[in-house]
């Protein structure tokens, strides 16, 4: 682990009391002791240290301290790229844990959970169904950011069903849906080109967005991505995007450059 992400009700500094699986990793998988500490987070990335002080059985206390200024001159500088938002169409059983464990690998911010026509398992519409799932995700989210040191911590949101999918303003925000056949001539370089506010990227479910669906992302501002021949699987085709967006951000400067 890179940085452990506090609880949600720790605010910043001060003490606060862990239990449960986060006492488990401090104390028996990590065996920390009084006095050791650990980089932490809070879930927006503002960095601190979290200090040891008292390990009981099942609880132990810790006290969150500003990071020292000598840490804060070594790291990394937030990047400076647009945030990527994913709205996955639900797939069957754990994969979308897979899902979440890579995109937030590979740098997705937020992701949306979608239920779509062809969505396998209509159970877990199911509202305790769904907050149960939810919770798991947000977990795996937590462990993957904690494990590749994530900027912040990416936010899951609650499921929604593709016709509540919000209007994307084109000017500043870039929105795709990915399909696996060419709906469109313009590459992912094209539409990145132009200066963006945020990225949003929506992948279709097992058996693919109906010919609805996909009129209906059309209109919601959304635009095709194709990404070659072969037909990915959905947690492969989310990993692939948002890995092949994050480099075009990233390198932004030298490919926008370059071809002036
Ligand atoms: N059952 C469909 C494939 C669905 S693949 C069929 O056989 O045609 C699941 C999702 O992954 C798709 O909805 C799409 O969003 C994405 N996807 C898979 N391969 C892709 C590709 N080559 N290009 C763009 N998107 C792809």
């Amino acid at each position: 682990m890179k940085r452990f992400v506090l609880p949600p009700d720790c605010q910043g500094e001060g003490e606060i009391t862990l239990s449960g699986k986060d006492f488990h990793y401090l104390c028996r998988v990590r065996r920390l002791k009084g006095g050791d500490s650990v980089p932490a987070m809070l879930a927006d990335g503002r960095r601190f240290v979290l200090v040891l002080t008292e390990k009981g059985t099942n609880t132990c206390r810790a006290r969150v301290e500003p990071e020292p200024e000598e840490s804060r001159e070594n790291q990394s500088r937030p990047e400076e790229i647009a945030p990527i938002e994913l709205y996955q169409a639900v797939p069957k059983g754990r994969v979308f844990d897979d899902v979440v464990r890579r995109c937030v690998e590979a740098g997705v911010t937020r992701i949306v959970p979608v239920y779509t026509e062809f969505t396998v398992g209509g159970a877990a519409r199911d509202t305790a169904e769904r907050q149960r799932r939810e919770e798991r995700l947000q977990r795996v989210a937590r462990s993957a950011a904690e494990q590749c040191g994530a900027v912040r911590l990416p936010e899951i949101a609650q499921a929604i069903e593709l016709s509540q999918i919000p209007s994307f303003d084109s000017n500043t925000e870039a929105a795709f849906f990915l399909h696996q056949e060419p709906l469109a001539e313009w590459s992912l370089h094209r539409y990145l080109e132009a200066s963006i506010r945020k990225v949003v990227l929506a992948v279709g479910p097992e058996g693919g967005f109906s010919q609805r669906e996909l009129r209906l992302l059309e209109h919601k501002g959304f635009r095709p991505v194709y990404l070659g021949p072969q037909v990915l699987r959905t947690e492969n085709a989310a990993f692939f995007a948002v890995a092949a967006i994050r480099v075009l951000l990233l390198e932004r400067e030298s490919w926008t450059t370059r071809k002036k």
